[in-house]
C-alpha cells in the first residue's frame, strides 16, 4: 500500500509520516518511510544538484526532467521492491509536488508533464495522498521556526502569494481526484492531525 503526504513548506508532512509509521508498526505492518526529491541513493545524488546553486542555472525543462530521474530511480530502487514485499510506503512528496511545484506556472506545456510523470513512475501511482492543508502564512512561520540560523536553501526564498497559489493547486488535485486524495487540516495540534490520518488510513488498509 502507497501513501503520499504532499501540502506546502511547513505543513507537517514530515512530522506526520513519523507519526503514522509508528501508528502502522504497532499494528505489526513493516514500513518505510522515504521522501523527494531523494529517497534512494542514486535520487539523493540528483537532490544534491537540484537544491544548490548551480541548478539555478538549468532552466525549468531540465529541472523538470532532473525530478522525473530522480523519481524514477526513487520508484524502481525503494518504492516498488517495498510493495512488492507488501510492506506500506510512506512517502514525503511525490508527483503532486511535480505537477505544483515544477508545472504550475511555468511555460512547460502539459504533455511534458505527463511524460515525464509517466517516464518517472512507471505507471505506478499512490493508492492514497493525504493533502496536508494550511495557510500559507502559517506554512512559512513554521518553517522559519524549524530552520532558525540555517541558510534557506534556493527553493525557500519564495513569496507567500506563490505559497498560497500551491495551496491552491493542492486542493486543485484533490478535487480532481477525490478517491485517491484527502484533505487534511493541518492548522490544528499535531496530536488531532495525527489521530485523524490514523483513522483515514486504516479505513483503507481495511477496506
Ligand atoms: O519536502 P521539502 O519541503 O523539504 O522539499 C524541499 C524543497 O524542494 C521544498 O522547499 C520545495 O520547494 C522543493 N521541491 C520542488 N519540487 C518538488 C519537490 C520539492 O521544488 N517536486
Ligand atoms: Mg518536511
Amino acid at each position: 500500500f502507497f501513501i503520499t503526504f504532499e501540502g506546502g513548506e511547513g505543513s507537517g508532512k514530515t512530522t506526520q509520516i513519523a507519526r503514522l509509521a509508528r501508528h502502522l508498526e504497532a499494528q505489526g505492518r513493516i514500513v518505510v518511510t522515504t521522501r523527494e526529491p531523494g529517497g534512494s541513493p542514486g535520487a539523493d545524488a540528483i537532490r544534491h544538484i537540484i537544491l544548490s546553486g548551480a541548478a539555478e542555472e538549468l532552466g525549468p525543462e531540465v529541472e523538470a526532467i532532473l525530478f522525473a530521474a530522480a523519481r524514477a530511480d526513487h520508484v524502481a530502487a525503494v518504492v516498488r521492491p517495498a510493495l512488492e514485499r507488501g510492506e506500506v510506503v510512506l512517502c514525503d512528496r511525490f508527483h503532486d509536488s511535480t505537477r505544483v511545484y515544477q508545472f504550475l506556472d511555468s511555460s512547460l506545456d502539459r504533455h511534458l508533464m505527463k511524460r515525464l510523470e509517466q517516464a518517472a513512475t512507471a505507471g505506478l501511482y499512490p493508492d492514497l495522498t493525504i493533502i496536508l492543508d494550511v495557510p500559507a502564512g502559517i506554512g512559512a512561520e513554521r518553517a522559519r521556526e524549524r530552520r532558525k540560523g540555517d541558510t534557506a536553501d534556493r527553493f525557500e526564498k519564495e513569496d507567500e502569494a506563490l505559497h498560497e497559489r500551491r495551496r491552491e493547486a493542492f486542493l486543485d488535485i484533490a478535487a480532481e481526484e477525490p478517491d485517491r486524495c484527502v484533505v487534511v487540516d493541518g492548522t490544528r495540534p499535531e496530536g488531532v492531525v495525527a489521530t485523524e490520518i490514523a483513522a483515514i488510513v486504516d479505513d483503507r488498509l481495511e477496506a
